[in-house]
């Protein structure tokens, strides 16, 4: 596949329709949102859409009501061809729009009802960052996605509840229409932004290494919390392993999860009395927590 530079699909015409509807002046209909990201050199593919009955598809157990792909190949199917696309269109007029990211692309999938948005918000502040201002859609089901340069490989998930998206899969884009009823919006207008290397390193995968975590702690879960640890700050890195280390005395403190959380705050230059100091202080207040 290729390698677009959709950086301008933020400013161009494609936003321009979703806006539309407040001002009253004519809005794109999905055939033309879809040749818009097209042209910014976004790979689009058609989806299912919802209908009074439910899925488009018909189907009343439909895994994946109005974001299934209606195309034999779904994500490999994806194209820049305007006449492909306008081929599709034109047998699904009310197709809702997928767009399957850059390869130098990820885009954080936060499900506030998995609590994604609440656990994004405990480990930005437990490393003391904020997520950078980048080109970002409102989903119809009240979450974010959140478009980042980033190269891979990438992880699954970022923490409970935020997934990672990328070239092996695709992202519902407005205006869509989701099974609640409301249609996805682009929340803001600027461009895709370089993920910073803090982020890098809770989005990358590293490379050539095995999972760092074994036996009890292989959850996604105790993944999270290692990595919080990993990516923590100068200034934020004892704050950062108190909060994972309170969380892990919550899970009965295994020792293997403790391990991986005390070479994840070496890795980060703690010295060893801190990281014991600061274990030890949230073993106890787990406890008198618990
Ligand atoms: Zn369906």
């Amino acid at each position: 596949m290729t390698n677009a530079r959709p950086n301008e699909v933020g400013t161009g015409a494609v936003m321009a329709g979703g806006h539309d509807e407040r001002t009253g002046s004519h809005r794109l209909n999905a055939a033309q949102h879809a040749a818009a990201y097209a042209r910014a050199g976004l790979h689009v593919l058609p989806l299912a859409w919802p209908i009074a009955s439910g899925c488009s598809c018909g189907r009343r157990d439909c895994p994946s009501p109005a974001k299934h792909p209606l195309t034999p190949h779904g994500k490999d199917d994806a194209t820049t061809d305007i006449k492909r696309i306008g081929s599709w269109w034109a047998i699904w007029p009310e197709a809702n729009i997928g767009l399957r990211p850059a390869e130098d692309v990820a885009v954080l999938d936060v499900d506030p009802r998995a609590g994604g948005a609440a656990r994004l918000a405990e480990l930005l502040a437990a490393c003391g960052v904020q997520l950078p201002a980048t080109l970002t859609a409102n989903t119809g089901g009240g979450g974010i996605h959140a478009w980042y340069q980033c190269p891979g490989p990438y992880r699954g998930r970022l923490c409970e509840g935020v997934d990672i998206k990328s070239s092996s899969g695709y992202l519902v884009a407005p205006p869509s229409r989701h099974m609640s009823g409301r249609s996805y919006s682009w929340a803001t207008e600027v461009p895709i932004t370089t993920a910073p290397s803090w982020l890098r390193k809770l989005i990358r995968r590293p490379e050539g290494a095995h999972r760092p975590i074994t036996t009890m702690s292989t959850s996604a879960a105790a993944d999270g919390l290692v990595r919080t640890v990993a990516s923590a700050q100068e200034g934020g890195r004892n704050r950062a392993l108190h909060w994972a280390a309170c969380r892990a005395a919550e899970r009965g403190a295994p020792a293997d999860l403790l391990d991986q959380l005390r070479a994840a705050a070496r890795s980060v230059g703690l010295d060893e009395r801190e990281i014991e100091k600061t274990i030890r202080s949230a073993m106890s207040t787990g406890r008198s927590v618990a």
